[in-house]
């Protein structure tokens, strides 16, 4: 008998860490320490190392990270900052906070990820950083953003790459200073809201922590005009829990990736995703594209199947950023994309039961709407 399927499932993983969060918290609850605890910092070392750069600062969410890193590689009110089309609109908002705009560039057809050949024509002489989105799991193309970029500081949004490595380096070491999430749904979750910034950059971590500390370093010592966001001991205990399994969890979420690729290989209409070469993804969300999309969807959803679209509008199309003044038609990748892609369920602890499952049923909705050939790609 076929049972719903999510489109993630938490409750698999609380299962594996429930006893040892328990204990962990039962610590921080004796000792009250809820505000830099000593899990905070155990934390933030056990991050850094795992995304192989010398400092982490534990954040509040992940769109107070993106915004602490932009401040911290100097982004301010009247800069432009570079992003792709293609990306959910925290990446523009932590840009808008500081008060300068978000420009935006069309992203590669094949991946979604930011196009380096369109960067350059979007430079000005008000540019003061650029970030590539590690989008999906994967891991942009940084090295050749970083080319175009010059004296332009690189700062990565890693939200949803966690342990991604291109070319054996983690997502999050590969700019000047990286933002990243742990928004329970993210591949390393929190238990609420989370976040984190990493840099190689001593200096430049120091800056961030005053600022995201009420711009002092000491207690009452206001430098500078700051911002309360910092990284709760609670949700410090459930990452250090979940931070023990993530290579093992990511390693679940590529071997089910490769399980859908197999199972898809003879689906017509649907176009798989595959990685780009000197990739190792982690599958934060599997997207594959089809034509007549949104009935596809409504038929997985009557079907049981949690499928999503990861995003449906992108940045400039929202009701949000209509001021930016890009109509339809800016950024015709994207907008593409925007209409074909599909988000299927994907999460370490999908069974190959499952995945067969949601793909019959894709089959199934494929051939009642009269899908036949694959989305071709845009030129
Ligand atoms: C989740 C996410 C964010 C924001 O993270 P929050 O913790 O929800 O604030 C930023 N950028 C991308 C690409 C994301 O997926």
């Amino acid at each position: 008998m076929n049972t719903a399927i999510p489109l993630v499932d938490l409750a698999a993983q609380q299962k594996e860490i429930h006893e040892e969060v328990m204990a962990g918290l039962d610590e921080v609850f004796a000792t009250t320490a809820f505000i830099g605890g000593k899990p905070v910092g155990e934390f933030e070392r056990a991050y850094a190392e795992a995304t192989d750069v010398a400092h982490c600062v534990g954040v509040a969410n992940g769109t107070d990270a993106v915004e602490l890193a932009l401040r911290g590689v100097g982004v301010r009110a009247g800069g432009e900052v570079i992003i792709p089309a293609n990306t959910f609109v925290a990446t523009a908002e932590a840009i808008s906070r500081i008060g300068a705009v978000p420009v935006l560039v069309d992203v590669d057809d094949e991946h979604l990820l930011i196009d380096p050949d369109l960067i350059a024509a979007a430079v000005t002489g008000r540019t003061q950083a650029i970030v590539p989105v590690h989008l999906f799991g994967q891991v942009a193309p940084v090295e050749r953003v970083l080319e175009v970029a010059g004296d332009i500081p690189v700062v990565e949004d890693a939200a949803q790459s966690q342990g991604a490595t291109r070319f054996g380096r983690f997502a999050g070491s590969l700019g000047a200073v990286a933002g990243t999430s742990f928004y329970p749904g993210k591949n390393l979750g929190a238990a609420g809201d989370a976040g984190a910034v990493t840099t190689q950059d001593g200096e430049m971590a120091g800056r961030i922590r005053v600022i995201a500390s009420h711009g002092s370093a000491r207690k009452y010592d206001h430098e500078v005009v700051g911002m309360n966001s910092r990284l709760d001991t609670v949700q410090a205990v459930v990452l250090n829990a979940k931070l023990r399994r993530l290579a093992g969890w990511n390693e679940r979420r590529r071997e089910a990736a490769a399980r859908y690729a197999t199972l898809l290989a003879d689906v017509d209409g649907v176009r798989a995703p595959r990685s780009a070469e000197g990739n190792v993804d982690v599958w934060h969300l599997y997207v594959v594209r089809v034509a007549e999309r949104d009935a596809v969807l409504r038929s997985l959803n009557e079907a049981g199947i949690g499928a999503g679209i990861h995003y449906p509008t992108p940045v400039h199309l929202t009701r949000a950023y209509a001021d930016l003044g890009l109509e339809r038609g800016s950024f015709p990748v994207a907008e593409q994309a925007a209409d074909q892609i599909l988000s299927l369920p994907l999460y370490p602890h999908i069974t190959q039961a499952q995945q067969e499952q949601v793909v019959a049923a894709l089959r199934a909705a494929v051939a009642a709407h009269g899908v036949r050939t694959e989305v071709s790609t845009a030129s």
